[in-house]
């Protein structure tokens, strides 16, 4: 069970970024089925209808975000954008909805999907940064991947967004190394 509330909304925003064309896979985000698609994997409630505003909205959001990972711990320059995108997107208020108990919206009444992964992400990933630290938002250290990844959990500071990526660089570099050093065969 994905929990509720701003590690979700977190989580949509580094999926959102992620689906960005990048050196491993085209462009995820083609259309209005592949929006709903995703917000169906982070467990958003039917009904998920989504249409062509939804999907141009999500488009602005994701180039948002892609920027924020981009931007490498940089604390000034993240807070501004982060501040830039809940000014214009967010308007948080409590809700019931029938058989719903009271909790917090962060989009505007009305917002397409798109406005609502803009302001629920910058309003996730603001939370985070004021948690954790700015370098909490971070890209996969694998240079054919750079995903973003958010930098959260105990032990020492996640550096790839997955296992494949870490034993990929690790062989890449143990191979470098005995080529370097022929002497190691
Ligand atoms: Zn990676």
């Amino acid at each position: 069970m994905t929990a509720f509330g701003f590690s979700r909304w977190a989580a949509l925003a580094v999926a959102l970024a992620n689906t960005a064309p990048g050196q491993r896979h085209g462009d995820l985000l083609t259309t209005t089925g592949e929006l709903a698609a995703l917000l169906r994997a982070h467990d958003e409630p039917e009904p998920v209808d989504v249409g062509t505003k939804d999907l141009a909205d999500a488009l602005t959001a994701r180039d948002a975000f892609s920027g924020i990972f981009e931007m490498a711990g940089d604390e000034a320059a993240i807070a501004e954008r982060l501040n830039a995108l809940l000014a214009s997107t967010a308007r948080p208020r409590l809700v019931s909805h029938a058989g719903v108990p009271l909790h917090l919206h962060v989009d505007a009444p009305g917002s397409s999907w798109g406005q609502w992964l803009a302001a629920s992400g910058a309003m996730g990933l603001a939370l985070l940064v004021a948690e954790h630290g700015a370098t909490v938002l971070t890209r996969c250290a694998a240079q054919d991947c750079r995903d973003a990844l958010l930098r959260t959990g105990s032990g020492p500071p996640r550096r790839f967004c997955s296992a494949t990526c870490a034993s990929r660089v690790r062989v890449a570099a143990h191979r470098q190394g005995r080529r370097g050093n022929p002497a190691a065969e």
